[in-house]
């Protein structure tokens, strides 16, 4: 690693250009007039100016999860103009980090050469000298020490197909079940939410639930800066029907929360309290649905199937007036809200990664989807749980091809003989082949990498250096062992720590499948050349997979090869896509699975007869996922965050994101108009906060908790609660996560984001 000491901040509290932040946000159709639903995004989509397109081809955003359909517009081979696209899930809407796509295949910086560390610098290679090295050292590490020395870490970002090819290399090539990703960091309790109480993971509903829907839970999401096209969408509900109601339950007023007709500020870390409590109330004031729950619902306690009567005893300690207190919301409005949900026509609630980030993500996920089988809020039109994903392909591209340390393709665990069995089967590798040991999930594997049990790692299309919690830490693991990083750009904070550094095409660039948050595949065609010598992360696979003497197992080498293999793989899954060819999917704004033939429309709504294929006929709502066909809930109690503010680190900070920027900012920091519009990252503290420390906004500050430290300047936001400080993670110069814990969820292993016990002080400029 070259150099993590931080660069100085330059002076400001403020965009440093504010007439471009007011246009972008207008653009994104966030501004007022979209909101009280008297205009809507096409029209705002009008103020761009007109781009000199001669061909436009459908694509997908390579950005975040929402996966909206676009059009792309070339001249002259360059991308010159984006477009939504009418015909897809957001009707042509799209967000500003969208709109701004075109600029993404010019950014600057774009790594175009390999280059291997001599002498502790990275120089440029060729791509045969760069590739022998890598499959050389792969080779030694794995005879000297064992396969599971060796690791995979990849991306909700990269293709369906590389994320297939990868792990059927390590977990059947390799054999190490070593194969983790970002995904970890953002969807994994989502994932094990959804598999506890289904028995299979990703989520009954779609998008179009929004439309039918007249209560909105928005529980821990902030579509309205994250999801803009999903918010507009929420508008437009609210704007057909005066009646809809939204409920936001988030500690932060955030702009979504300022936006909806009720905001409940939890105390944070204590919305599982809330959740019990609806449930409770649910009990108490006969609002459960028991006809549907006697049909279709167990309940569970520590892996034992328990009766209702035991669920309403457990809640016995849930009640309004015994938890508002540690909430810090009124008894009265818990009832008026489980009342408001339950007696709704149609609840749907939405959440992301304020209830997937915790310790108790898996928990929150459970009881977000208990509270709409306990109602019967689930399998009708507007009725149902729906996780919001995070980035373009976790859903598609890692969890359905089980491209995490405890999975395998299809929804099948490594601990299941019988799934192993299955596996090893369709890829055509020996019985016993694929080891029935989970592999290191994402924390444990950096810490592997720290204590030598790992030695050597291929980490795609993703920068841990910057978006793992306590992120020095484990940039210096990083730094220790072999790593090879595929990359974009060769000065991200990951591509810093490589021993050797592969130039990775982008989007449009390369062609692959993008699987998004309802179970909808798109395809994404390549249109333009990778700069350089860059190539795409399938080509990086196969050739590895070539010098590693498993070319045999690796047959499938171009997009579609690949894409038909995992394709015919899923028909013996209840995750089903065999219907979806590269045609259709060209033709099409994509599909949800299941989609099990070539005539198959694919399914809006799972586990509902005459919607979804594999319920049985004359059963209504079936989850199938099950062996007995009935959804679970399993009774969780809450257990308090290890991140409790003290009289060291005496205030809470949560992370997130900004309306402009996306993740690390690789790609959007790069990209002039959106790095400018959003400005250098910097923590937002209450000004009683500041006011107690001396500190005006603006003012240089320094951030300490229990992992670390981080310079960087605070901004006074009227908004927050004295005790809570947010901040973004977008900004290489402001690299928050050195101060965020690494504590994980007991289950899903995803780290909990955001909580971290911290205390600030005002320094030098
Ligand atoms: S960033 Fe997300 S919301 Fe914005 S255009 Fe892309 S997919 Fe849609």
């Amino acid at each position: 690693m070259t150099d993590r000491e931080q660069p100085v901040l330059p002076p400001q509290d403020a965009p440093a250009n504010p007439y471009r932040r007011e246009f972008l946000w207008v653009l994104g159709g966030v501004g007022a007039a979209v909101g009280a639903g008297l205009a809507g995004w096409g029209a705002l989509e009008l103020m761009v100016p007109p781009g000199t397109a001669d061909q436009w081809h459908k694509s997908v955003c390579r950005f975040c999860g929402t996966g909206c359909t676009i059009r792309v517009g070339l001249r002259d081979g360059q991308i010159v103009d984006i477009r939504g696209h009418e015909s897809g899930h957001n009707r042509g809407v799209i967000c500003v980090k969208g709109s701004m796509l075109r600029e993404l295949p010019r950014i600057e910086g774009r790594l175009t050469r390999p280059m291997i560390r001599k002498g502790g610098k990275l120089v440029e290679a060729g791509w045969d000298e760069a590739l022998d090295l890598v499959a050389a050292r792969f080779g030694e590490i794995r005879d000297a020490h064992g396969p599971d020395a060796l690791a995979f870490y990849g991306s909700g970002q990269l293709f369906t197909e590389e994320s297939y090819t990868a792990n059927k290399l390590f977990k059947a090539g390799l054999r190490t079940n070593n194969v983790d990703g970002n995904p970890r960091l953002c969807m994994a309790s989502a994932a094990a939410g959804y598999v506890s109480v289904y028995g299979k993971d990703e989520p009954p509903g779609s998008y179009e639930d929004i439309d039918h829907a007249d209560v909105l839970l928005l529980f821990g999401a902030n579509p309205y800066e994250c999801h803009p096209p999903l918010w507009e969408r929420i508008q437009r509900r609210r704007a057909a029907d005066p009646r809809v109601y939204t409920i936001c339950v988030d500690p932060r007023l955030s702009p979504t929360a300022k936006r909806c007709d009720l905001h409940l500020p939890v105390v944070p870390g204590t919305d599982l309290l809330l959740l019990n409590a609806m449930a409770r109330v649910m009990v108490e004031d006969g609002l459960v649905n028991r006809a549907f729950v006697d049909r279709h619902v167990r309940f569970a306690r520590d892996g034992h199937t328990v009766g209702f009567d035991e669920f309403a005893a457990f809640l016995a300690d849930y009640t309004p007036p015994a938890v508002a207190g540690r909430l810090g919301i009124g008894a009265d409005v818990i009832r008026h809200v489980a009342h408001r949900f339950a007696r709704a026509g149609a609840a749907m609630s939405l959440w992301t990664m304020g209830a997937n980030q915790r310790t108790q993500g898996t928990a929150l996920n459970i009881m977000l989807n208990a509270l709409h089988l306990l109602t019967g809020q689930i399998g009708r039109p507007g009725a149902t749980p729906f996780s919001i994903t995070g980035q373009p392909n976790a859903c598609g591209g890692v969890r359905d091809t089980g491209a995490l340390a405890h999975a395998l393709p299809g929804g099948r665990q490594v601990t299941n003989e019988a799934h192993r069995r299955e596996v090893e089967k369709l890829w055509g590798v020996p019985e016993g082949t694929i080891s029935p040991r989970p592999g290191y999930h994402a924390v444990e594997l950096f810490r592997a990498l720290e204590d030598g049990r790992v030695k050597g790692a291929l980490i795609l299309c993703t920068n841990p250096a910057q978006s793992m919690p306590d992120c020095d830490r484990y940039a210096a693991a990083m730094d220790k062992a072999f790593t090879v990083v595929s990359e974009i750009v060769a000065d991200s904070e990951t591509a810093k720590t490589a021993s050797v550094l592969l130039p990775a095409a982008l989007w449009c660039e390369k062609q692959g499948v993008l699987g998004q948050g309802e179970r909808r595949y798109q395809l994404v065609d390549k249109l333009i050349d990778p700069p350089g010598e860059a190539r795409p992360d399938l080509w990086i696979l196969t050739q590895l997979a070539e010098r590693l003497g498993l070319g045999q197992l690796i047959k499938a080498r171009t997009p579609q090869e690949v894409w038909d293999e995992w394709r015919h793989m899923s028909a013996h899954s209840v995750y089903n896509f065999e219907g979806m060819t590269y045609e259709r999917l060209r033709a099409l704004p994509g599909l949800q699975w299941p989609c099990p033939t070539e005539d198959h429309p694919g399914t809006v709504r799972r586990y509902v007869e005459g919607d979804d294929p594999f319920v049985s006929k004359g059963a209504g709502i079936e989850f199938y996922g099950q062996k007995d066909k009935r959804a679970v809930i399993t009774l969780c109690p809450y257990v308090p965050s290890p991140e409790q503010p003290g009289e060291d680190y005496p205030l809470y900070l949560t992370t997130g994101r900004v309306l402009e920027q996306w993740h690390t900012g690789t790609m959007t920091g790069r990209i002039a108009e959106l790095g400018g519009a959003a400005g250098p990252a910097r923590f937002m503290v209450s000004p009683a906060d500041a006011a107690a420390r001396g500190v005006s906004s603006g003012d240089m500050v320094e951030f300490s908790s229990r992992f670390g430290s981080v310079r960087g300047r605070a901004v006074t936001d009227p908004d927050l609660r004295p005790g809570l400080v947010f901040a973004a993670f977008y900004d290489a110069r402001l690299l928050v996560n050195r101060v965020v814990a690494d504590h994980v969820d007991p289950v899903s292993k995803e780290p909990e984001f955001k909580l971290t016990a911290v205390q600030f002080r005002k320094i030098r400029d």
